[in-house]
């Protein structure tokens, strides 16, 4: 197990003491959890991607916005917030964009690839595995974390305890995500018991109304739900797979990729990546190292 869960009830007593219901925590709410310098006269020769922000004065990022304490959109407040959010905002910010020059994208996880190759989005932070597959099509920066894939289920379910309990039960997970690939190949349990939907909270929905009984995805991911309804929902198991989180990028702005990588890389070496999951997920009292950089 990469993650120590220390703080539930830590946790669930800050919830109750700050109120937050379930569309604040631990997601909600706030900007920025580390005050970035924005970055003036960058340069980023021979990137087309680059280029277009320039013209455009503004930058696209893509992330999603239902995954709290990852990539969350506080619906009183219309901020977004969480790691994938922050880590996103560092390398604008490093770019030479501000928080008051990125417009936010929601683009699902089965949309990610088209709509990074298609340009809609400058780059893209949320969950996103790097893979094989995947990079014939996009490519990636990073990793800047290493998640694994686990399982969700009601507080007052035991039936459930590993990937391998699966069968006979209707399990929840999101269309072209790699945790679903999984089930299916694996076979982890019956094709007419697997139920798909574009979002992750679809899911938790569904787990609640009891249509499901399980929801598999990344642990991160499922921390972040478990933690807004902890009377509900608990993970269970080890996780069983390994889910590097990188930064997608257009398939051929080589240089684009280069600079990212390096901006990367500098808040690992200089704490900012340590403050920004600090401020993030780590506040549900989880800890992570710092990731080692592939350069893919
Ligand atoms: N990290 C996995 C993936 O990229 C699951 C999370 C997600 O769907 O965003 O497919």
């Amino acid at each position: 197990m990469k993650w120590r869960t220390l703080a539930v009830g830590l946790l669930v007593g800050a919830l109750s003491l700050t109120g937050c219901g379930k569309e604040g925590a631990p997601g909600g709410g706030g900007g920025p959890v580390v005050d970035q310098q924005v970055a003036s006269n960058v340069q980023v020769p021979g990137s087309p991607t680059f280029d277009k922000i320039k013209q455009r004065g503004r930058l696209i990022m893509g992330v999603k916005d239902d995954q709290p304490g990852l990539g969350f959109k506080d619906a009183t407040t219309n901020q977004f917030s969480g790691f994938d959010v922050e880590i996103g905002r560092l390398v604008a910010a490093k770019l030479g964009y501000g928080p008051d020059k990125i417009d936010y994208k929601t683009v699902p996880s089965a949309a990610r690839e088209d709509a990074i190759s298609r340009g809609e989005v400058d780059f893209y932070v949320g969950t996103y595995t790097i893979n094989d597959n995947r990079k014939q099509r996009v490519s990636f920066a990073g990793p800047y974390f290493e998640a694994g894939q686990s399982l969700l289920v009601r507080k007052d379910d035991n039936s459930i305890t590993s990937k391998d309990t699966l069968k006979g039960k209707k399990v929840c997970s999101v269309t072209g995500s790699t945790p679903i690939q999984r089930v299916q190949q694996q076979q982890l349990t019956e094709p007419n018991n697997i139920v798909q939907f574009q979002t992750y909270s679809q899911c938790v929905d569904q787990l609640l109304n009891k249509q499901v009984d399980v929801m598999t995805t990344d642990d991160a991911i499922l921390k972040g739900f478990a933690a807004q309804s902890p009377d509900k929902l608990k993970l269970v198991g080890n996780s069983f797979s390994s889910e590097p989180y990188g930064v997608g990028l257009n398939h051929d702005d080589k240089a684009l990729r280069d600079k990212v990588n390096d901006i990367l890389q500098a808040s690992f070496d200089d704490g900012t990546w340590q403050k920004i999951y600090d401020g993030t997920l780590g506040k549900s009292g989880t800890t992570s190292s710092v990731p080692k950089l592939q350069r893919y």
